[in-house]
């Protein structure tokens, strides 16, 4: 729907850190970007597929679906080599099911305990899914190449952020300001390349 404030679309997620990030890489675009938040009683999807891809589809074709509007939904995780892939997909559960980031990254530090640096490489990944109430969806990945530190640093951003670092900044994702972390993150570069296919195909695109 297109209203006086631009192309309604409704942000798929909780997580006020993606929110935030998903905002402001999205800002200018001439969406008006509702969260979940401003809905009532929303029930929640059970994220239960194999992949980044699947569940970031599978939350945003369940909210296009029960709301009626055009929705964007984000499915992302930490991927550590020293771990097979883990936690991956259960990277928000990765310390239980109700585990607070702070629990996850606790976890995560244990399970590599004695790991050099060198064997410590991660990426974090990410797919964003768009999906319209009449059918058509969109689908972007982004991922961000780094290693886990040994002990957290930095207060911005969320989730594993205080123990991601960037080889190239010498700075944990924690430390870097909210553009910067755009600039590098495996969400900024999803939803950049969302944009792109939006101005692309948006003439052919029923909004
Ligand atoms: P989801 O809500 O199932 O996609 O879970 C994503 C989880 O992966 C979050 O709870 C974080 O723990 C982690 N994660 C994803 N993206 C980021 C990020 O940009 N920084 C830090 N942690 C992230």
């Amino acid at each position: 729907m297109i209203t006086k404030r631009g192309v309604e679309v409704v942000l798929a997620t909780q997580n006020r850190g993606k929110l935030r990030e998903i905002r402001s890489v999205l800002k200018g675009f001439g969406f008006h970007i509702r969260g979940l938040s401003d809905f009532k009683n929303l029930p929640e999807v059970e994220e239960d597929g194999d992949s980044f891809i699947e569940n970031g589809l599978k939350k945003a074709r369940f909210y296009s679906q029960l709301l009626g509007k055009l929705t964007i939904a984000d499915d992302s995780g930490l991927v550590v080599d020293a771990l097979g892939g883990a936690p991956g997909i259960y990277s928000a559960r990765y310390a239980g099911p109700k585990a607070s980031d702070q629990e996850n990254r606790k976890k995560l530090l244990k399970a590599l305990d004695g790991i050099p640096i060198s064997k410590r490489g991660a990426s974090f990944k990410c797919a964003i899914a768009m999906v319209s109430p009449d059918g058509w969806e969109l689908v972007t990945e982004g991922s961000c190449r780094g290693r886990i530190g040994f002990k957290e640093i930095g207060r911005n951003g969320f989730g594993y952020d205080p123990i991601f670092i960037i080889p190239r900044y010498g700075k944990t994702m924690a430390q870097l300001s909210l553009e910067e972390k755009n600039r590098v993150s495996h969400r900024g570069k999803a939803l950049r390349k969302l944009r792109r296919l939006l101005k692309n195909f948006g003439n052919t695109l029923a909004f």
